[in-house]
């Protein structure tokens, strides 16, 4: 089994690299997806952490990417992270959640909630700061009583606390995923919220043709219609079809890792045809596997 989608606190998990890959080899699996949103932070331990434990990791990423309604993620498979054009457009992104990381706090002291960077970076266990985090330090100074109700309260979208992130756009955030060597496939494609299939099927259609990869069919909240439909237009326009359960730990305790459809994880099946897309020997992956690299 195989789960191609999950997070770490270099960005908004709550397990390191290291322990994210020991649950991983807990539940069974054979090869784990790291994809933290816009940072490549956590790979460099999760690769040495999976090698002792004779996992394969995927290495990967989940880039936000700008779109009209929805959250379209864009996750970046077998990118070559140390590719400097990459490297570079990621150090931007960092940079631009740095500044609106401020600019949220100082929201937050206009509106009299006392919460200060340091309070904020007391949640985020060293990685990537983001709104989770903020959530966090609200419901840890008693100003709300759960994550869910400082989201709705005031971050999310459209409330007072709300500071738009700069995202790339779908064709730039896909031509970075293959410049850096990588397979660029559409998370959770539910989240996009098209009203209907037909609609979400054209555009999947306009994305293929400009580069997309694959899809993520099977997910830890896609139904199973969802999930047919998701399959059968993969199929029909000839995408790779990939398994993630989007694992975060206790802030989405919900979720679990590994159980991604029915119960179950990924099929190990899905897995070649990604490695080999990104130009992955099956020696490569193997010597990764049995921790020899
Ligand atoms: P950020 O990258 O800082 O904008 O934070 C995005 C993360 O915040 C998402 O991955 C979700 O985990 C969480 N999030 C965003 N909107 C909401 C919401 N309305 N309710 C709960 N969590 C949310
Ligand atoms: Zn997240
Ligand atoms: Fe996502
Ligand atoms: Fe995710």
């Amino acid at each position: 089994m195989i789960d191609l989608h999950s997070h770490t606190t270099a960005s908004d998990g709550s397990c390191t690299p290291t322990e994210l890959i020991g649950l991983a080899r807990e539940r069974g699996l054979r090869a784990l997806g790291v994809t933290d949103h816009d940072t490549v932070g956590g790979l460099a331990e999760a690769a040495l952490a999976a090698a002792a434990a004779g996992i394969e990791l995927v290495p990967g990423i989940e880039i936000s990417v700008d779109y009209i309604h929805g959250e379209f993620h864009l996750l970046g498979y077998y990118v070559d992270y140390h590719n400097r054009d990459f490297a570079e457009r990621v150090a931007y992104l960092q940079e631009n959640r740095f500044n609106r990381n401020a600019v949220i706090l100082r929201k937050m002291q206009e509106t009299g909630l006392s919460v200060t960077m340091e309070d904020v970076e007391a949640e985020a266990g060293g990685g990537q700061i983001g709104r989770p985090h903020m959530a966090r330090a609200l419901v840890t100074k008693g100003y709300v009583g759960s994550v869910q109700e400082a989201f709705d309260r005031y971050l999310a979208d459209g409330m007072p606390l709300h500071v738009p992130k700069v995202k790339l756009a779908p064709p730039e955030a896909i031509a970075l995923v293959h410049r850096a060597g990588g397979v660029a496939v559409l998370a959770h494609p539910k989240f996009l919220e098209f009203p209907d299939f037909a609609q979400l099927r054209a555009e999947l259609q306009r994305l293929k043709d400009i580069g997309l990869d694959g899809l993520e069919c099977y997910y830890s909240q896609h139904t199973e219609q969802e999930t047919a439909d998701y399959l059968a237009v993969a199929r029909e326009f000839g995408l790779l079809v990939t398994a993630g359960s989007d694992f975060h730990g206790v802030s989405k305790p919900t979720v679990p890792l590994g159980i991604i459809y029915q119960g179950a994880g990924g099929d190990e099946a899905l897995l070649a045809p990604l490695a080999e897309r990104a130009g992955r020997t099956r020696a490569e992956r193997c010597s990764v596997r049995s921790g020899a690299g």
